[in-house]
């Protein structure tokens, strides 16, 4: 077993860890909102604590300030978050040290396949390039997916079941253009940062399942998860910065979180909305409740 976590305090067993791990992709917006107020109030009703992750190893797809906007829309919504904040750009030797040991225990491989060849092939990664010892270069890296796991528990759906034939492919954890895959960065970093509960949005449902299975590959436990209903517009389409969702308003936090809270089913009395933030926040970590949160689909924009 590799020792990902070994700079981090040495006795952290029972404490709850939560997190909220944001894309500089964009600014924080009413999905995004939810997604850090959900996470934040889990932890601090289970008197843990709740860490902040900025996923920044897609340049491409970054917006210039947008990592300190959003830590900057944080402080304003009182979601104050306890260490450092870990950027995933920092984190590239620890990723290169997890590749190394796949690679050495022989449960990864070079894949020069396309999309569209494995759309032609069915749709399926069917580890075409196992045993063909693929070139370095140009090259994606797969891991050798032993465990596929389809099926799990988790904290809001209850028992979610992921299309299996998806769920046993190997999947890719360095990608062709050499940049870090997600699902890579991802478990490592929870690994990492000893997080202990993972709460977010539906749209990492199958995703969860992938990451389960390399939980088992790199041989740790892996945390608990809770995925909340995704906030979509009329048309059906999630919440995000590519759709335009308005951004939060920055000076005045109480609508929105009030809105949020309505959102994840928690019912807020209507004095709050006259309430100051540290107000509102204390009333809500008191009164959370998880299984308050509704499984499915809400329309808001
Ligand atoms: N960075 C991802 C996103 O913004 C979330 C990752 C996660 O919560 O696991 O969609
Ligand atoms: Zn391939």
């Amino acid at each position: 077993m590799l020792e990902l976590n070994k700079s981090l305090r040495p006795d952290i067993s029972g404490i709850y860890r939560g997190r909220f791990a944001p894309s500089p992709s964009g600014f924080l917006h009413f999905g995004s909102l939810i997604a850090a107020l959900a996470s934040y109030l889990d932890a601090k009703h289970n008197n843990g604590q709740w860490l902040v992750r900025i996923e920044d190893i897609d340049p491409p797809r970054e917006k210039a300030g947008a990592s300190a906007e959003i830590l900057q829309t944080l402080e304003v919504y009182g979601l104050h978050w306890d260490e450092d904040v870990l950027y995933q750009s920092q984190q590239s030797a620890v990723y290169r040290e997890v590749l190394a040991d796949l690679s050495q225990q022989k449960i990864s491989y070079y894949c020069r396949c396309t999309r569209a060849q494995i759309k032609a092939l069915g749709g399926i990664y069917q580890g075409h390039c196992r045993d063909l010892k693929q070139p370095v270069n140009d090259s994606a890296i797969r891991v050798i997916n032993t465990f596929g796991t389809s099926q799990y528990n988790d904290l809001i759906q209850g028992h979610v079941t992921c299309n299996p034939e998806l769920a046993q492919e190997d999947f890719i954890v360095l990608r062709k253009d050499g940049l870090f895959a997600y699902q890579l960065a991802v478990v490592v970093d929870d690994i990492y940062q000893n997080i202990t509960h993972v709460i977010r949005g539906c749209d990492l449902l199958e995703p969860t399942a992938r990451q389960l299975s390399f939980y088992q590959i790199l041989q740790y436990k892996a945390p608990q998860f809770g995925h909340f209903p995704l906030a979509v517009t009329h048309q059906g389409f999630k919440l995000s910065k590519q759709n335009n969702a308005p951004e939060i308003n920055k000076e005045n936090p109480i609508p929105s979180l009030f809105a949020a809270l309505t959102f994840l089913g928690q019912q807020p009395p209507n004095e709050l909305l006259q309430a100051n933030v540290t107000e509102l926040l204390s009333w809500a970590i008191a009164h959370w409740s998880i299984t308050q949160v509704p499984k499915s689909q809400e329309i808001v924009l």
